[in-house]
C-alpha cells in the first residue's frame, strides 16, 4: 500500500472484495440515487460504489494526504470534500442521500447522534458499519446492559435493521475487533419532538448516571413528577436501562408542554 495508516483516524482499511460488493449491494442504487460517502481512505468502498452507475457521489474525507490518491483514481466521477465530517453543517446535505460509511470509532456515535437530532436532513437509508460493541448499542433492547443514549436517538428516527458481521480479518492494518453493518430507514412515522434537542437533553441527564436510579433527575426535571410518574409508567426506583424509547418520547413531551 502507497499509504501508512494513522490510527488517530481510525484507518482500517477493509480490503475483503465480497464484502465490499455486499455492502455497496445493500444500498440497492439506482441511477437516480445520489451517494454520500464518509471516510472514503484510499476507495475501497467508493471503487464498488462507482461500477453501480449512481448518479452522483460526493466523498468527504478529513486525511489532506489521501486527497491526491482518490483523485488520481476516480478522476472526475467523484467530487471530494477535504473536511472533518463533523464540520458539515445542515445546508450540505441535499435531500435523500444513501450515506455509506464506515465509520471511525471515535467520531461514529458523535455523527449518527447529529444525524438523527437534524431532522431537516432528509436521507434515504444510511448503510455504516460501527466497531461491532457500538452497534451492539444502538440495536440494544430495553432492559440490557447495552440500552444507551444512541439506542434511543436513533430508534427514535430510524428503523434499523443488522445487515451483518465483518470480522476484523477483512481489514489492513487488523483492528483489535469486529465490525457489524447496519442500515438505516428514516420512520415515515417519526414521533413529534418540538424541540429534538430536548431529547439529547433528556436522555444525556438520565444516561450521565447509567447505574443510579433515575428518582434524584426525575424530581428535579418535573415539578409535577407524580403525574409524570403515572403517565409514562415510569418508576422512580428505575433505572435508565429501564426505561423505554417510547416513555422516553412521553417524558420529552411532557417536558416540553411544561415549558410553555
Ligand atoms: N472507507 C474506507 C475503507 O473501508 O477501506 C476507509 C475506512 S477508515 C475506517 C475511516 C476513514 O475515515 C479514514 O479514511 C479516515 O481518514 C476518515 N476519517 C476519520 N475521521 C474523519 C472525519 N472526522 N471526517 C472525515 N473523514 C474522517
Amino acid at each position: 500500500m502507497q499509504f501508512k495508516a494513522k490510527k488517530s483516524l481510525g484507518q482500517n482499511f477493509l480490503i475483503d472484495k465480497n464484502i465490499l460488493k455486499k455492502i455497496v449491494g445493500t444500498g440497492d442504487i439506482s441511477r437516480n440515487d445520489k451517494i454520500l460517502e464518509i471516510g472514503p481512505g484510499t476507495g475501497n468502498l467508493t471503487e464498488y460504489i462507482v461500477k453501480s452507475k449512481p448518479k452522483s457521489i460526493i466523498v468527504v474525507e478529513k486525511d489532506n494526504n489521501l486527497i491526491k490518491i482518490l483523485e488520481n483514481k476516480f478522476k472526475n466521477k467523484i467530487k471530494i470534500i477535504n473536511t472533518d465530517v463533523l464540520n458539515l453543517t445542515k445546508d450540505f446535505y441535499e435531500d435523500n442521500f444513501i450515506v455509506y460509511g464506515n465509520l471511525p470509532y471515535n467520531i461514529s456515535t458523535k455523527l449518527l447522534a447529529y444525524w438523527c437530532l437534524s431532522i431537516n436532513i432528509k436521507f434515504k437509508k444510511l448503510i455504516l458499519m460501527f466497531q461491532k460493541e457500538v452497534a451492539d448499542r444502538i440495536i440494544a433492547d430495553v432492559n440490557s446492559k447495552n440500552y444507551s443514549r444512541i439506542t434511543i436517538l436513533a430508534n427514535w428516527r430510524f428503523n434499523i435493521k443488522k445487515k451483518f458481521d465483518i470480522s476484523s480479518k477483512c481489514f489492513v492494518p487488523r483492528p483489535k475487533i469486529d465490525s457489524t453493518l447496519l442500515e438505516f430507514t428514516p420512520k415515515s412515522d417519526v414521533v413529534k419532538i418540538k424541540y429534538p434537542e430536548n431529547l439529547e437533553k433528556i436522555t444525556q441527564i438520565f444516561f450521565s448516571q447509567r447505574r443510579k436510579m433515575i428518582k434524584k433527575n426525575f424530581i428535579k426535571l418535573f415539578k409535577n413528577f407524580n403525574y409524570v410518574s403515572k403517565i409514562t409508567d415510569i418508576k422512580l426506583t428505575d433505572r435508565p436501562q429501564n426505561i423505554s424509547i417510547e416513555k422516553f418520547l412521553i417524558m420529552v413531551k411532557e417536558y416540553e408542554n411544561n415549558l410553555n
